[in-house]
């Protein structure tokens, strides 16, 4: 008989590892498809120390080898490789990675959202340095400092109040000559004394060599580039789930953010999304956890409900 598993868990972030750890411990087989890239936004991201359990913060790529070995110690099998094809037409569910074809009873997706990134030359190499596209997670760190925000949305300003709590002064830096974020939140930065408002520019470069010391700004009109000091560089152009291999198969909205339509349940029965890939909202490593496990509590219900039996005992 061939092995089908209680669940395929898509993506290897914190929502899909908690997923694995629910899920595997109520004695369910999993397998968890981790994506090339395994353990998501967090591999980016240097010290966490919001996460709670770790008092004296934790490294965001140690966070997830712990968030790794807790599911293989519940027995998940973990493969490294994407899925690239799903197949829903016929039942149990069928997940195609480069090497090998997986049948599932249920499928929990959680491949997450990525941070849009202005691609700039030392943009990368300074990510964790300076470079960031998280306020909450980073802002801490630059206490009495000065730091640069990029962008007009209402995520741009959000970061850019936020931060005031930390920096010494905070430049928000905006393409064209008015923002796109509400009224309410426009007016929050604009009337913070600590933030300044650099309108038709682009970030032309970050600049430093083992932590930022400043951007090279570019007025979009007249091409003049200036030099502006600053420790610290916030991206908040937005982020873009990673749903593209789900269109049309799952109900999603406008910006491709999946839909949940019953708690966790997309309006395919038997498939759920968990984290990011739904939430533009809070964004943050243990909310994504946390609803990882409404995740597995929901498949198990479910199948629970459909009357199938889904323990690694029963393989053949
Ligand atoms: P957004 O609304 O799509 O805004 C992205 C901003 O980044 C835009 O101003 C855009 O400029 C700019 N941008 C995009 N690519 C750029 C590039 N390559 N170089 C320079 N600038 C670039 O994204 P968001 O602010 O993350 O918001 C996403 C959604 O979440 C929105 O619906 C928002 O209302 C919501 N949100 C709500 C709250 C809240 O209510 N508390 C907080 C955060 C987010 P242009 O304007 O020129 O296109």
């Amino acid at each position: 008989m061939a092995k089908v598993y209680g669940t395929i868990i898509i993506g290897s972030g914190p929502s899909g590892y908690t997923a694995a750890i629910y899920a595997a411990r109520s004695n369910m087989s999993v397998l968890m498809l981790q994506g090339y890239q395994t353990g998501g936004q967090l591999m980016q991201t240097s010290e966490v120390e919001n996460y709670p359990g770790f008092e004296d913060g934790v490294m965001g790529p140690e966070m997830m080898e712990k968030f790794e070995k807790q599911a293989q110690r519940f027995g998940a099998e973990l493969v490294p490789e994407d899925a690239i094809k799903i197949d829903t037409s016929a039942k149990p569910f069928t997940v195609t990675t480069d090497s090998a074809e997986y049948q599932g009873h249920t499928i929990i997706i959680a491949t997450g959202a990525s941070a849009q990134w202005l691609g700039l030359p030392n943009e990368q190499r300074l990510q964790g340095r300076g470079v960031s596209a998280c306020a909450t997670c980073d802002g801490f760190f630059f206490r009495g400092k000065d730091v640069v925000v990029v962008g007009g949305g209402d995520t741009a300003m959000e970061e850019a109040t936020f931060l005031t709590r930390y920096a010494n002064h905070v430049t928000l830096v905006h393409r064209r000559d008015s923002f796109r974020a509400s009224k309410i939140m426009q007016d929050r930065a604009r009337n913070n004394p600590k933030v300044s408002i650099v309108l038709e520019s682009e970030v032309a470069d970050v600049l430093g060599e083992e932590e930022v010391t400043g951007v090279r700004l570019r007025n979009v009109t007249t091409g003049e580039e200036s030099t502006l000091n600053a420790h610290g560089l916030f991206i908040a152009i937005g982020h873009k789930p990673n749903t593209e291999i789900f269109k049309g198969l799952v109900q999603m909205d406008a910006q491709g953010y999946i839909d949940p339509v019953e708690y966790t349940m997309t309006n395919i029965p038997g498939i759920f999304a968990a984290g990011d890939v739904t939430d533009h909202r809070y964004r943050q490593a243990v909310t994504a956890a946390a609803d990882g496990c409404r995740a597995a509590i929901d498949v198990e219900r479910w199948l629970e409900n459909q009357g199938i039996h889904v323990g690694i005992e029963n393989w053949e």
